[in-house]
């Protein structure tokens, strides 16, 4: 998952400073010095780490944080704005169209996932706004394009236009009075890529937007490439003129200096992630929330948006009724994990999830294999057992792993789960999050 190196190391650095009762000035910045290493290892843009460090810095070293109670829990404060601040701030969104249908020109080198993420949001904006969108296929050059183009349009069942080989301004022509006729209000743009950045890759593209006055020029850069992606930005929003980026691959960046880099470097704000090959996996980009992930708060919100696809409001209800009259059953546990299972990558979610939770949640507890053993043992228990888990003492263990062919360690290992999984409900069900560890006394 990204970021992973730099949340441990500014953690371990904050872990000092939080660990004095009283700091000074010196404390200060020999912390700042660990996360502005951090910052760097991390891949973030020199520039970038110098200007960042100076500024919280600055806000550090005022006496009313010095002079605070919890001098170290403001500090973590001001660097939580200070990284969201660093990544755009608030939500940047894709502009839509006041008349005629809203047209997504997706721009970007060859292998950045263009096709594959320019479909991805053509399904999301369906999902989320009800939108109608037309993939068109302007990659003429590598044949395997417009094939690959039909592949996912049809996987998702979004309508692909292409005209061969012809002239890719033609095409971007004819696909707009297409989907106008058609019905369809939003139009992706699958452009051309080549290996570098040329001359002549960018006057088709300045060409194209030219013809039909995109409302949305999107760059899509691979987030594991580090200083070469936040590169491309500069050079594509100098050429051609970006609104925003879609940042893609991101599950394998360990590093996360695109991410933090991207908007300093170029003013222009990421709008979207990459998270996965799979086509559902995209998710409109929260500096707030990213900021909170980096720094191990977890991120709560995404979590229960995901959660909230994947629950309709008459189990939620059911559910809700049973946490309230603490009434939650191990047949509840089994539903609620395959729940979770659907949810999507395991261990993406586990991401989300604060602190301590988020490691607890260990995604190999709910893979396939484990999911098959959870069923096995709830299933060797009587449903009086299984309604009253609570009566569970060691010889009924032993009865049930000896029914299941598994050990009592397995057993206890569920329960153990199944009381998480309770406690995490129940901060759910009350709407705020104090119960949750990790997210205390940030
Ligand atoms: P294009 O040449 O820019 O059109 O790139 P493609 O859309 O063909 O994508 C290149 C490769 O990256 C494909 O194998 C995709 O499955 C993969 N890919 C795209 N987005 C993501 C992502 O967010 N995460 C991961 N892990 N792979 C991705």
């Amino acid at each position: 998952m990204a970021f992973e190196g730099l949340s441990e190391k500014l953690n371990a650095a904050f872990k000092k400073l939080r660990g004095k009762g009283r700091l000074t000035e010196a404390d200060v910045r020999e912390g700042m010095r660990e996360v502005r290493l951090a910052l760097l290892e991390a891949d973030v843009s020199y520039k970038v780490v110098k200007d960042f460090v100076a500024q919280v810095t600055d806000r550090c070293v005022g006496a009313d944080v010095l002079d605070s109670l919890t001098p170290g829990q403001q500090i973590v404060k001001i660097v939580n704005e200070e990284l969201t601040a660093l990544m755009g701030g608030s939500n940047a969104r894709l502009t839509f169209a006041s008349k005629g249908p809203t047209i997504v020109m997706m721009v970007g080198l060859q292998g950045a996932g263009k096709t594959t993420n320019g479909a991805k949001l053509a399904g999301l904006m369906r999902r989320q706004f009800g939108k109608r969108p037309l993939l068109v296929a302007c990659d003429v050059y590598r044949p395997a394009a417009i094939n690959q183009l039909q592949v996912v349009g049809k996987q998702l069942d979004i309508p692909v236009f292409e005209m061969g080989q012809a002239d890719p301004v033609h095409i971007a022509e004819e696909a707009v009075k297409y989907a106008r006729d058609h019905g369809n209000d939003m139009v992706f743009l699958d452009t051309a890529g080549r290996l570098h950045i040329d001359e002549a890759l960018m006057d088709e593209l300045k060409a194209i937007k030219a013809a039909v006055k995109p409302t949305e020029i999107l760059l899509v850069v691979d987030a594991m490439t580090g200083q070469d992606a936040v590169n491309a930005a500069s050079a594509f929003d100098e050429a051609l003129g970006i609104d925003g980026v879609l940042l893609t691959k991101l599950d394998g960046d360990a590093r996360g200096g695109a991410a933090l880099s991207i908007r300093a470097a170029t003013g222009k704000p990421i709008k979207f992630v990459g998270t996965g090959e799979k086509l559902d996996m995209i998710e409109l980009f929260h500096p707030e929330r990213m900021a909170s992930r980096i720094l191990g708060m977890g991120d709560m919100l995404t979590f229960i948006e995901k959660a909230e696809q994947q629950y309709d409001e008459k189990q939620a209800k059911k559910l809700e009724e049973k946490l309230r009259k603490n009434r939650l059953t191990l047949t509840d546990y089994l539903d609620q994990m395959e729940q979770l299972q659907n949810m999507g990558d395991l261990s993406q979610i586990a991401g989300m999830l604060p602190g301590n939770l988020g490691k607890q949640l260990d995604a190999s507890q709910i893979d396939e294999k484990q999911m098959a053993h959870t069923k096995a043992i709830i299933l060797s228990m009587t449903p009086l057992e299984r309604e009253n888990p609570q009566i569970l003492n060691a010889s009924r263990k032993r009865r049930i792993a000896a029914g299941c062919g598994l050990q009592v360690v397995d057993v206890n290992r569920l329960l153990k789960s199944f009381e998480m999984l309770q406690q995490l409900t129940k901060s759910m069900s009350k709407g705020r999050f104090r119960g949750i560890p990790g997210m205390g006394g940030m």
